[in-house]
């Protein structure tokens, strides 16, 4: 069984980001999510926040460490496959959604009137308005505007910024994934991102969603999406946040760690200097709650043996929300999930 497979690994010691020394910070951690073998180390940097872990698997064992990885999920976005879409076919949340992206991000899309005014009341508030922004990665509308989406997965954010005007494509890994794109007409290359993958200055976007805490070389890619975005172009980045208050309240069984899966966890200021040190400036950058993050948490520091697919219940789940959103609004960069958006 690969799972079984004791993966080949090298020693990290030093920060990438500034060279200072790592400082251990929790050790003899095992893959409490899908059973890859081994013990792992996770450092942190005294200077920047950065966490990693120690040591790390070769590139050629990467695909050791999925071998149990979550099942490909079924598209949440297939009312937008069929050859006639339809406004009517929606779900109730999508046609909110597109109401708003309307009214406040002038998206080229129709909706009719009604729902245009629901989307000017819901869209009013800031949260709400928030949540929907960070949903389609806050890109703007551009005629033709060409888009990258970097590990893509099964293409349904693609497809849904292919319906609201966007050129698309898609990089992703692994194979089955790639393929259930491809059936749903987004171009994709199954792979990974290198300086020759694209031509120089040709997106006018680019998005990482969850991708770049688990890439060996995260300044390498985003030096990579710097070359590849034309002028005024944007790069989106969302990822799990070594500032959150879910990983100083559950230290090692903090979800985020994803032992030894995610090689390393951002703060968002970390983030940001990153972006900056390849040639970004930083447009957005904000942080948000993530309930999964803490029941999942909860779930890990309990030994739950399906941690990986942990909810919880519907009035725990909004006391959660309440508490840590009013944190996250005192402590803005202290939220669960980090966004965001820099411009070439
Ligand atoms: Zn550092």
């Amino acid at each position: 069984m690969t799972s079984k497979t004791p993966i080949k690994v090298k020693p990290v010691t030093s920060c990438i980001l500034c060279g200072y020394r790592g400082q251990n910070l929790y050790s003899h951690l095992k893959d409490s999510l899908f059973g890859v073998p081994g013990f792992w180390s996770i450092s942190s940097c005294k200077n920047c926040a950065l966490l990693w872990l120690d040591p790390q698997p070769l590139e050629e064992d990467t695909s050791l460490l999925y071998s149990n990885y979550y099942t490909h999920e079924g598209l949440t976005n297939n009312f937008l496959t069929s050859s006639e879409v339809s406004f009517e076919n929606f779900p109730k949340n999508k046609k909110i959604k597109y109401a708003v992206l309307v009214a406040y991000f002038k998206y080229p899309i129709m909706v009719p009137r009604v729902y245009y005014f629901v989307g000017v009341i819901l869209g009013a508030i800031p949260s709400f308005r928030k949540k929907v922004e960070l949903s389609i990665g806050g890109f703007l509308p551009k005629k033709g505007a060409r888009l990258l989406d970097l590990g893509c997965g099964n293409g349904d954010y693609l497809l849904e910024m292919k319906y609201l005007g966007f050129d698309v494509e898609g990089i992703e890994i692994d194979p089955q994934s790639a393929e259930i794109a491809r059936s749903n007409g987004i171009p994709v290359i199954t792979g990974t991102l290198t300086k020759n993958t694209y031509k120089e200055n040709s997106f006018d976007a680019v998005y990482l969603n969850n991708v770049i805490e688990h890439l060996a070389n995260p300044e390498e890619i985003m030096s990579i999406c710097h070359t590849i975005l034309k002028k005024g172009g944007r790069l989106c980045i969302k990822t799990c946040s070594s500032k959150s208050f879910a990983r100083s309240l559950f230290q090692e069984s903090y979800r985020g760690l994803e032992i030894p899966r995610h090689f390393f966890i951002f703060s968002p200021e970390s983030l940001r200097q990153l972006g900056k040190r390849v040639g970004f400036s930083v447009k957005k950058s904000f942080t948000t709650f993530n309930g999964y993050i803490w029941s999942a948490s909860k779930a890990i520091k309990k030994g739950d043996k399906n941690a990986a697919y942990a909810t919880d219940n519907r009035f725990i789940f909004l006391f959660q929300k309440i508490v840590v959103s009013s944190l996250i609004f005192l402590f803005p960069d202290r939220g669960d999930d980090i966004f965001v958006l820099f411009e070439k």
